[in-house]
């Protein structure tokens, strides 16, 4: 398997324009990034790859988009203002602070130090809704999407006349008062889920569990991660949350070690059933094939764009050794590239052409880059750090031949190919 510095991929990713430390100006603040003009690229080629995975493509699976704020008592229902909690310990020497779950010992990892003992810290953000600050007020930034489709199952599954089995998908912010943002994006205090909530028969729990993870698996290969770089974990019996029967975590081999990516849960009844408890509505299904009356029970699959996005980056991530040379190269596969192909003249005076071609495929629906600031050698460069899978260079022969030179990013082959072809050729390439 690859091994790697994470901090070679930090300062591509900074110099390429994929992702920034939030307020950098002024110093950074500890757990927030910002996307840049690739970044965001990325972000969205994969939520949108997410999205048409897990509801255009399905029938029984449809979206919805809930406030990040939501009311108090959906937080108590949820659990998480008893026992969203992480164990927090300081060393009394350095002052450094860990999450108690994990150091391995009672001395400092740093300093070698002692660590006081355990403290119960809410990771969930705290806000205050309208002009007065007191208890009556308080409200809290949502530390994950989910419970907002809990919240509004009878609302989406009425109008959208869905029959159980169906899901309720949906991505967006969740923030998190980690004790110890760390590993780039890949824990943050702020971040972008992709969970969906998908609501079955209790008996018919088992088959649905096992279904989600083989697709959920399948379909991080579709980005592009090669899958003997993926594995499952099954959660232990005394490590699953206690409303859980079975959590299967699909783990990535990052550069820090195997670490979760996305969790799948068989969560019993056990969201719907206290939202029953807590709001006094009946939240309940009614089957009108067979009459029953039963509270549904849920699989959920919950994945972290961020910690997406930071994988695809993760595994494309190349230092090749060349004859004379080295290169960084991002293998990124065409379906979540920020720029599919790039366009340079190879002389200045051949601007003009380069800039109508690049044009020309920009508004056929390529995600294309024009760039004439380089030696070509240069712009090759940065385009294999950008992932760009393919570059045209317009040069004097193609005032003749209508041709031009097309670089692929992998093997670094170079082809002559009509300009009239072109757009067929990059189709069929990105599969289109
Ligand atoms: P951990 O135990 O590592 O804190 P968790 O098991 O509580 O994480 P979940 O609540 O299952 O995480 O969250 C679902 C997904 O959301 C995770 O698999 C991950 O992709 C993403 N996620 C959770 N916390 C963070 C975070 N702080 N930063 C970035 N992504 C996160």
């Amino acid at each position: 398997m690859k091994e790697f510095d994470l901090n070679q991929l930090i300062s591509l990713c900074k110099r390429r324009g994929f992702i920034f430390q939030d307020s950098e100006i002024y110093g950074g603040i500890n757990g927030f990034w910002d996307y840049g003009p690739l970044g965001v690229e990325l972000k969205r080629n994969i939520r949108s790859m997410w999205w048409k995975e897990m509801v255009e493509k399905r029938g029984n699976v449809v979206g919805m988009d809930s406030s990040i704020i939501n009311h108090p008592r959906a937080w108590e229902a949820s659990g998480h203002v008893e026992s969203f909690t992480d164990p927090m310990v300081d060393c009394k020497v350095c002052k450094k602070r860990y999450r108690g779950d994990e150091v391995e010992s009672d001395k400092c990892p740093a300093c070698g130090g002692e660590l006081t003992e355990a403290r119960q810290f809410n990771l969930m953000f705290r806000t205050f809704v309208g002009a007065n600050v007191d208890s009556s007020s308080e409200a809290f930034l949502r530390p994950e999407t989910a419970q907002a489709i809990f919240v509004n199952f009878k609302n989406v599954q009425e109008t959208s006349r869905q029959k159980i089995p169906f899901g309720i998908a949906q991505t967006g912010k969740s923030f998190r008062n980690e004790i110890n943002p760390r590993n780039f994006i890949f824990r943050s205090r702020e971040f972008e889920q992709m969970e969906m909530e998908f609501f079955v028969h209790p008996d018919e729990r088992k088959k649905w569990f096992e279904y989600w993870v083989e697709q959920r698996v399948e379909w991080y290969t579709k980005i592009g991660i090669k899958r003997e770089n993926l594995k499952l974990r099954e959660h232990e019996k005394e490590e699953l949350a206690h409303y859980s029967d079975g959590t299967v975590d699909i783990e990535y081999y990052f550069p820090f070690g195997w670490q979760e990516l996305e969790g799948i849960a068989d969560r019993g009844d056990f969201d719907l059933s206290r939202h029953i408890e807590f709001s006094g509505k009946d939240l309940s299904y009614f089957d009108p094939f067979t009459q029953e009356k039963f509270t549904p029970n849920v699989i959920e699959t919950s994945a972290g764009l961020d910690r997406t996005l930071l994988t695809v980056l993760a595994d494309a991530y190349e230092e090749e050794q060349l004859e004379n040379d080295s290169r960084t190269v991002l293998r990124l596969s065409p379906a979540v590239a920020p720029i599919q192909v790039a366009v340079f003249p190879l002389h200045k005076k051949l601007k003009e052409n380069a800039e109508k071609l690049e044009e020309d495929l920009r508004l056929s629906g390529f995600k294309t880059f024009y760039d004439d600031k380089g030696a070509i050698g240069r712009l090759y460069r940065r385009q294999d750090e950008a992932g760009t899978p393919y570059c045209l260079t317009f040069d004097f022969d193609s005032l003749e031949d209508n041709a031009v030179t097309v670089r692929d990013r992998d093997s670094m082959e170079q082809e002559r190919i009509n300009i009239s072809q072109i757009k067929e050729f990059l189709s069929k390439k990105f599969g289109a």
